[in-house]
């Protein structure tokens, strides 16, 4: 059987902090890391580059903070922080399964990721090397979906392929509403329009502006991120 060609030569991976949950409800569950990393791993076979934003929302998420009384900018930068715990743990699950990767913060924590120099990271990507982005883009106000699609941008990534606990993108939310339909594609302004929970508005309006397309598939159904970067028709295409 002639082997399949992927469609893209470099994506950026947004995984949420959710993602690493696997059979916790708080904190990184190691076997769940390894089992992305190993589909990573699968991808990265294929000869595509891969940069991945993690998220931190398994740890901590600014909200919670200003919930309970906290300065906005504070919190987040405990969210900030929490992202990079994540990046720590992916990093070593992707090393585990023989991946070459580097960590790189977008806050300065020189001891254990590297800053955000984007010649650097391209370079990196080049080597193929998997590149772990934590930190969202350093700043409060900001979320790693917003960071996700700003360095897409800056790498030149061809698409942003963002991890989710559901089959895409729908009408209302499947968990919640049977009669949800799922769309194989929609448009940026429709996702904004209809305030549908894809990513923040930031965002979306970033991927809007620069033409680049989201996949937005499930991630626990095993093999999918390989399915979407070969071209099959797994999740939603945003465009
Ligand atoms: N955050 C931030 N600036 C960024 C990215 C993230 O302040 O550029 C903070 C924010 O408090 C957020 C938390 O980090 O709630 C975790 O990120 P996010 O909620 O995007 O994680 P995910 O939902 O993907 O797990």
């Amino acid at each position: 059987m002639a082997r399949q060609k992927p469609v893209y030569t470099r994506v950026l991976i947004k995984l949420s902090g959710e993602s690493l949950l696997g059979r916790h409800s708080y904190g990184i569950d190691l076997d769940r890391a390894l089992a992305i990393a190993q589909e990573i791993k699968e991808v990265r076979e294929l000869g595509i580059q891969v940069a991945i934003m993690i998220g931190g929302g398994n740890i901590f998420r600014g909200i919670r903070g200003t919930e309970a009384g906290m300065d906005r900018a504070a919190a987040d930068q405990m969210g900030l922080l929490a992202t990079v715990i994540n990046g720590i743990a992916l990093q070593e699950a992707l090393e585990k399964v023989g991946i070459v990767c580097r960590h790189v913060s977008a806050m300065e924590i020189k001891a254990l990721a590297e800053p955000f120099i984007r010649r650097r990271v391209i370079r990196h990507l080049e080597k193929d090397r998997v590149v772990v982005f934590s930190a969202g883009i350093g700043s409060p106000y900001f979320t790693t979906d917003t960071a996700a699609a700003l360095r897409a941008l800056e790498i030149k990534a061809e698409v942003i392929m963002k991890a989710t606990k559901v089959d895409g993108v729908y009408s209302a939310d499947p968990m919640l509403d049977k009669n949800a339909k799922k769309f194989a594609s929609i448009r940026y302004l429709q996702v904004i329009q209809k305030g549908l929970k894809v990513m923040d508005s930031t965002a979306i309006s970033l991927c809007k502006d620069n033409h680049v397309p989201i996949v937005v598939f499930n991630l626990n159904k095993r093999g999918n991120i390989r399915r979407a970067v070969l071209g099959e028709k797994v999740g939603t295409l945003v465009h």
